[in-house]
């Protein structure tokens, strides 16, 4: 699991995803790691696609969703799937990108503040229950916003918005402020 989701080139994962239907732009054209990931990207469209019409055959082949699972699990490093509920017969899965969108976008409902990466980590992993998750997310804040708006309203905010939307049990939200933004 690697801990950002920026590029080398200083673009996100997320932006090659927003935009692999589509054609590439200048900069992605050229860029290696763009290049790479729009790849990976396109391929696991094509495994999921075909796992898709095997399933609708109801034929299920367990090999082609293997296959996915292995792709992700290998190639998709910014999707690791991490466990969020654990029970005997059950375990959901949620991919970190999921989780670490979902408390972006509550960070960047405040007013004055800009998630910018988002580290997800399991704190415990219990046999039965809830994994247990840590965040680590880099803010960047207006010049006028009150940091402690962060410690007061935010942490509780992305907490209640990864169990609302996810059912993931967060326990840990550390910030950072990385930048503050003058418009
Ligand atoms: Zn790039």
């Amino acid at each position: 699991m690697t801990d950002d989701e920026s590029l080398e080139c200083g673009r996100t994962v997320e932006s090659v995803c927003e935009t692999v239907d589509s054609e590439p732009d200048a900069h992605q054209r050229d860029c290696p790691y763009c290049g790479e990931v729009r790849e990976r990207l396109k391929q696991l469209d094509r495994l999921a696609r075909e796992a898709k019409e095997a399933d609708s055959s109801l034929e299920i082949e367990p090999h082609v969703r293997r296959r996915i699972v292995d792709f992700a699990r290998s190639n998709l490093r910014r999707g690791a799937d991490i466990p969020v509920h654990r029970e005997p017969a059950a375990t959901v899965s949620f991919s970190e990108m999921l989780i670490a969108r979902t408390a972006r976008e509550t960070v960047d409902t405040f007013p004055g503040f800009t998630a910018r990466r988002c580290r997800v980590r399991t704190i415990a992993t219990p046999d039965h229950g809830h994994q247990i998750l840590g965040l680590s997310i880099g803010v960047v804040m207006a010049p006028d916003a009150v940091v402690e708006n962060l410690d007061r309203n935010v942490r509780d905010a992305v907490i209640d918005a990864v169990a609302r939307k996810l059912g993931a049990h967060v326990a840990e939200v550390d910030f950072t402020v990385e930048d503050v933004h003058y418009d």
